[in-house]
């Protein structure tokens, strides 16, 4: 009875190291992923949405160009 459950503490170990390894090869979910992009409504520039300054519902990728405003 000793040895077999020496056996399943093996096999549980064994278990746990495979899954450890691999959950630490997938790249975490944060880190990738669609990213929502912006386009610059001075310069026409795409850039990720969460660095945008925004006045009145257009994206800017900088506060100059935000003052600057739309380019005509
Ligand atoms: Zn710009």
């Amino acid at each position: 009875m000793a040895k077999f459950l020496l056996f399943v503490a093996v096999l549980a170990v064994v278990f746990w190291l495979v899954r450890a390894s691999n959950r630490r090869s997938k790249p975490p979910p944060a880190a990738r992923g669609p990213e929502a992009m912006a386009q610059c409504a001075h310069c026409g520039v795409h850039f990720p949405g969460a660095e945008s300054v925004t006045e009145n519902g257009r994206d800017y990728c900088c506060d100059e160009h935000r003052r600057l405003g739309v380019r005509s």
